[in-house]
């Protein structure tokens, strides 16, 4: 799909491993647009606390590292299959979040509403300007609920396990596929049952199953609706292009 002059604004949202920095990830490449990640941010702020010694279940100290935290997202510092770099106070934490201590307390760590607020805030600043395919849980329904585009993608829960486990596998790490399974599935009930933000499709959500669908066939969808965003802005005479 060409790049545009019309930038539009994407939200990609769903459960842990449904496919969404795949798909996120090839529809900003195809339009030219800016990509963010907004799970590396709830995983930074686990990791710090982790590495201070903060405790989890302290709600309060735990917000004021989220707000006191320098989280920045570049362009890869590095060639080994990285998407792109994650900076935490200027230090390179891109692998660092992805470890299983940090899967297994991000959950707690993102359902404080303290943290939530600090990071939408610098999610909202990132992403309001438009040209941004932003993916997490809350995207469509919290931080930013006017995009043009919302697409909720989900998976059945042995389908994102055997694709986590594969990518495990290939990445050259030990995994278990029923300890991916309910790690998963964990993560799933503690996302989409805490008070703040909860993860949900937006009313007005394209939703997309995976489950028997080829990475190819998400995309060519994906870039389906926002073409048809794009005609709709553009016959509307919308104020987004830029
Ligand atoms: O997407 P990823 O698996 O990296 O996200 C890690 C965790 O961060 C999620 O399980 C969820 O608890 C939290 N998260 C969130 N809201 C977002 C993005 C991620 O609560 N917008």
């Amino acid at each position: 799909m060409p790049a545009t002059p019309c930038k539009i604004t994407i939200a990609i949202d769903g459960p842990a491993a449904s496919g969404k920095s795949t798909i996120g990830g090839a529809l900003a490449e195809r339009l030219g647009y800016l990509y963010f990640d907004t799970g590396v941010m709830y995983r930074a702020v686990t990791l710090a606390a982790l590495e201070q010694g903060v405790p989890i279940e302290d709600e309060a100290a735990v917000t004021r590292l989220a707000e006191a935290l320098l989280i920045e997202v570049l362009r890869p510092t590095a060639d080994d299959g990285r998407q792109y770099t994650v900076l935490a106070d200027g230090v390179d934490i891109t692998w660092a979040i992805r470890s299983d201590a940090v899967n297994r307390h991000v959950s707690p760590v993102s359902a404080y509403p303290g943290v939530r607020e600090a990071l939408t805030r610098q999610q909202r600043r990132i992403g309001g300007a438009g040209g941004v395919v932003m993916v997490g849980r809350d995207i469509g329904t919290v931080v930013l609920p006017s995009a043009e585009v919302k697409i909720y993608l989900d998976a059945s829960p042995e389908e994102r396990a055997r694709r986590r486990h594969q990518e495990n596998l290939q990445h050259g790490q030990p995994s278990d596929y029923a300890q991916v399974l309910a790690d998963l599935q964990r993560r799933d009930r503690i996302d989409s049952t805490r008070a703040s933000a909860p993860l949900r499709a937006a009313e007005d959500a394209v939703c997309i199953d995976s489950t028997r669908m080829t990475i190819g066939e998400v995309v060519a969808r994906a870039e389906a609706l926002v073409r048809e965003a794009l005609a709709r802005v553009k016959r509307d005479g919308g104020d987004a292009d830029g």
